[in-house]
């Protein structure tokens, strides 16, 4: 049985020094992909290095994230923009973490602007986008249509449950980690969403501090337990759970998993 990853921060600072601990972690749980999201130039450049070092088991989603906008000056969003779209590397396999964040208003003007030049990105690199979107869900699902682009990832969709309904009509993926095992607003979501639009990850280095993960480093050796917790959810064999996500992977990131 094998496992994904689509959402984690392999180029984080606090990942720093302990990177091979985690891609062996993730290997030594079978989980067989990782998809390394970035929030800045430099977590973009790592990532990327991260996609070299590990062919195969480590993938990069690059991207501006909203919490990073405040201090973004035009010069060094000039310089993610390029560097993204020069990358020549098929270990790039989306744009992400981008997104809009609803407890960042005194920038929201400015947020609107970073997310709505990286969908431009995504439209004219054909890439599936990778998307943070707390307080902002309902309003991203309403205004993504309006772009181009091949496949969109609501990452640890939460709320409103409301919006999951047009999410899905629209085909967009939903992924969701450490909270299916204790959350009863995420445990709705994942009864609620097709199977055919479901992926795991972890969001790491976020940590959780609720059992079973209280007091660990965030690692893809949670994916198992995950999965565990969908297949209880939705009441399937866990082998079926794993299989599907791993399809769902394939398809939204358009790779084949080793
Ligand atoms: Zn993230």
């Amino acid at each position: 049985m094998r496992f994904v990853d689509a959402h984690i921060h392999l180029s984080d600072e606090e990942y720093s020094g302990c990177v091979d601990d985690i891609v062996q972690e993730a290997k030594d749980s079978n989980v067989v992909a990782l998809v390394s999201n970035s929030m800045d130039l430099n977590t973009c450049v790592g990532s990327l290095e991260l996609a070299d070092r590990f062919p195969g088991t480590v993938y990069a989603a690059l991207g501006i994230h909203p919490w990073t906008v405040n201090d973004l000056t035009d010069e060094q969003f000039q310089q993610i923009v390029d560097f993204i779209s020069r990358t020549q590397n098929k270990n790039l396999v989306a744009i992400g973490e981008i997104g809009l964040d609803f407890k960042y208003t005194k920038i929201w003007d400015k947020q609107l602007r970073v997310f709505d030049s990286m969908l431009h990105l995504a439209e004219k690199l054909e890439l599936p986008v990778i998307v943070h979107s707390r307080g902002t869900t309902a309003q991203i699902v309403d205004m993504l249509p309006s772009y181009k682009i091949k496949k969109v990832l609501l990452h640890w969709f939460s709320n409103p449950i409301s919006a999951l309904a047009k999410a899905v009509d629209r085909g967009f993926y939903i992924s969701e980690g450490a909270p299916v095992t204790f959350s009863s607003g995420i445990r709705d979501v994942v009864k609620k969403v097709p199977m055919e639009n479901l992926l795991t990850e972890t969001d790491g280095p976020v940590r959780f501090f609720r059992t079973p993960f209280e007091g660990k480093r965030t690692s893809p050796a949670f994916v198992p337990t995950i999965a565990k917790a969908i297949a209880e959810l939705r009441g399937m064999d866990l082998e079926s759970v794993a299989d599907r996500i791993e399809k769902n992977f394939e398809d939204f990131f358009g790779i084949r998993v080793n």
